[in-house]
């Protein structure tokens, strides 16, 4: 006997009405694009959960691919069996003795199909006997077991399931729109936007880049951490702003003190530009309150005047540690810390001010004319698109 079918539970069963069916919907397409190296499976959602026909795959990929889609709560490797007792009896078994380390464990039954001619209760302890007989050193534990032995009798054949392989949690992404992830090589905006997607939103990438202050090696860098992003959801386009000019630009003719609000203002403005042409509606940051001089509250007040774009920032009440344990749970951790210099961090004087004044950066601003310099950047933005399966990454032309 082998297992022949995974189970997938669906998370956020609060979810009602139209909610749950473009919960459903997207899931169910999420868990297809991922899983199109596998032409053999097949795919079949209802209300409440999703079933994976392996057809001969080999299942231990497949779930480990799975664990990463946002909106599965847990999956199971599952038997399907005819409805009779007999086979339900041989698959619970085979349930059992698959499992390594197990020395408790309690049978669950669920008769959706009020045909079957055996009640739940008889039902569990027959199966529980069963597999009592048919086991050494085993005992049944009905408040703790190591091992829940589940029987779903449906309609036309009864499923039969064992360990449980928990989920990502989440909404499946694509189920709460779009944001432009302002991703640079650190540690914190690839957890801002492994959080953003684990909510169900679908992000695309914006990095700005100073060639030649800034290196191939660290386009490379964000390249490879979208890649691993990408792993959580979807291919990502990473749209690469060249922002030399308008950095040196801002370097020659600001103040020192306010070269760093400027420059993120300037960020800000030219990401809200950006989303608008992509119809995008929000911009997600990896900003931490109170971690660097751009990041107290005087300097987002200041920064966060230039657009009135919502900025969705998950990561803006959490301690550095917490931030950093995500990173290494998710596989960016080792990409983010190899050494290649950020553009902000080139031209940043060493004391920026911590508390600038919006109406000074405004008033500064008021001198500096960037209409060239901008025109020219958004001309000259590249997008690359990032896949999870490609080894390597394909350009194509910029949209607009
Ligand atoms: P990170 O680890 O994400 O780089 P950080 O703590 O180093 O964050 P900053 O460098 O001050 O903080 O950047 C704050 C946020 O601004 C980043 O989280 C990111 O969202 C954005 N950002 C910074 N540099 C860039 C860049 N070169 N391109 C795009 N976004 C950037
Ligand atoms: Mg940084």
């Amino acid at each position: 006997m082998i297992y022949d079918h995974i189970l997938i539970r669906y998370g956020e069963l609060s979810l009602k009405g139209k909610n749950r069916k473009a919960f459903t919907n997207q899931l169910h397409e999420n868990v297809r694009n991922q899983l199109r190296e596998f032409p053999l499976i097949q795919i079949n959602s209802s209300r409440d959960r999703m079933l994976i026909t392996l057809n001969g795959e080999d299942p231990t990929e497949i779930i480990s691919i799975c664990q990463r889609i946002f909106g599965i709560h847990s999956l199971s490797l599952a038997i399907k069996a005819e409805n009779d007792l007999v086979a339900i009896k041989e698959a619970a078994l085979f349930a059992l003795k698959d499992e390594k380390d197990v020395q408790t464990f309690k049978v669950s039954v669920r008769r959706a199909n009020k045909d079957f001619p055996i009640p739940s209760q008889e039902l569990n302890a027959i199966i529980g006997e069963h597999l009592l007989k048919n086991t050494s050193n085993i005992t049944v534990d009905v408040h703790q077991p190591d091992l829940e032995v589940n029987i779903d009798i449906r309609k036309q054949h009864t499923f039969i399931t064992s360990a449980r392989y928990p989920g990502a949690g989440g909404l499946p992404v694509g189920t709460s729109g779009k944001s432009l992830l302002l991703l640079s090589g650190g540690i914190d905006s690839p957890v801002a936007g492994y959080l953003a997607m684990r909510r169900g939103v679908k992000i695309e990438a914006i990095h700005f880049h100073s060639p030649p202050y800034t290196s191939e090696g660290a386009k490379e860098k964000v390249l490879d951490l979208t890649r691993k992003l990408s792993e959580f959801g979807h291919d990502i386009n990473v749209h690469v702003v060249p922002f030399t000019a308008i950095q040196e630009k801002i370097h020659r003719e600001i103040p020192f003190g306010y070269s760093m609000t400027v420059m993120r203002r300037m960020m800000l403005k030219i990401s809200e530009i950006v989303a608008s042409r992509l119809d995008i509606l929000s911009i997600t940051t990896g900003e931490s309150l109170g971690q660097v001089a751009s990041q107290t509250m005087e300097s987002m007040h200041a920064i966060n005047a230039v657009t009135s774009y919502p900025v969705l920032r998950p990561l803006i009440m959490m301690d550095k540690s917490e931030i950093i344990k995500i990173a290494e749970e998710i596989g960016t951790y080792p990409i983010s810390i190899r050494p290649f210099d950020d553009c902000c961090t080139i031209f940043v004087p060493n004391s920026p001010k911590t508390k600038p004044k919006k109406d000074k950066v405004e008033y500064y601003e008021s001198h500096l004319d960037l209409t060239k310099e901008l025109a020219d950047l958004l001309d000259n933005i590249e997008v690359i698109k990032v896949s999870n399966s490609d080894q390597e990454d394909a350009p194509f032309n910029h949209l607009f």
